[in-house]
């Protein structure tokens, strides 16, 4: 591909202060987007109104800065984007591929002894096949729901122009990955408190931002088979990924602030600089 036309992003979620995990992944995007010539973008993936907070935004914010990263503004914010998600779940449900589920997480956890790639319980299906007459009461009476996407009908219609798969990059090698979506089963494509889902959002703002490479961590790999199918379905481009290899803390486990793994602010509130940092993360 030509690098004048390069573009990646960054994209965090603000649950939290940033660890050496995200340094790496913000400074290799944008490593790549130099090499290519392009661009990379910050954006700001806080459709989850339980977990992100705004001071969580500005920590990150003042984070890359400190690493000596700069992104074009402005920056895009996923929670003032609402309509463009539900318009796109909207294509979906009118097409047929989604359908409400008024399961409980406990409920579906007792129907389910299969997981999805997540780990998370394998949603049986038990909402598939309603009336959509009593789907529609239901909603109407203000039921609380999840719209899933309708696997079964979905994927004929993402393989009608090829098969599943997508192109992956490392330094100037590229080659074309097959995925197999079906063990997300009948996946949550629209929470119950927002009409989306990461993986909705993703491909909705990946496609808007023209993104041509994707760099982000290999716990991500297997979304990315779900991401095609959604891009087949509505008809995006699927951008080239690369999913690279996480950071782990001493004892071979995946940073994560639920662990307390350090955060940047704190390791630099202990005086690690910017450089201390690149050089710890290889770069
Ligand atoms: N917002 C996601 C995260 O913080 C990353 C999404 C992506 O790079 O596709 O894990």
């Amino acid at each position: 591909m030509s690098g004048a036309s390069a573009r990646l992003r960054f994209a965090p979620s603000p649950n939290g202060r940033l660890h050496l995990g995200h340094a790496y992944s913000a400074v290799l995007n944008a490593r790549i987007a130099s090499d290519l010539g392009g661009l990379c973008l910050l954006r700001i993936e806080d459709i989850d109104p339980t977990r992100s907070r705004a001071e969580f935004t500005q920590g990150i914010v003042s984070d890359l800065a400190w690493l000596g990263l700069s992104y074009p503004q402005p920056v895009r914010r996923q929670s003032r984007h609402m309509s463009e998600y539900r318009a796109a779940l909207d294509r979906l449900v009118a097409a047929g591929f989604a359908y409400p589920c008024f399961c409980s997480r406990s409920e579906i956890r007792a129907q389910s002894c299969a997981s999805d790639p997540d780990g998370a319980p394998l949603y049986p299906g038990t909402c598939r096949g309603l009336d959509p007459h009593e789907a529609k009461a239901r909603r109407e009476r203000g039921e609380p729901h999840t719209w899933r996407l309708d696997m079964t009908r979905a994927l004929p219609q993402a393989r009608a122009c090829g098969e599943l798969g997508f192109c992956t990059f490392d330094g100037g090698d590229e080659r074309w990955c097959l995925v197999d979506p079906a063990p997300w089963g009948d996946a949550v494509i629209a929470r119950r408190d927002v009409p989306t889902s990461y993986h909705l959002s993703v491909v909705h703002d990946d496609a808007l931002e023209g993104i041509t490479h994707v760099v982000r961590g290999s716990d991500l790999e297997a979304a990315t088979a779900l991401h095609v199918v959604l891009q087949r379905l509505l008809g995006l481009p699927t951008p080239r990924y690369h999913h690279h290899g996480l950071i782990e803390d001493e004892e071979g486990r995946k940073l994560a602030k639920s662990r307390g793994s350090a955060s940047l602010a704190s390791l630099r509130e202990a005086g690690a600089t910017p450089r201390d940092i690149r050089a710890r993360l290889g770069f």
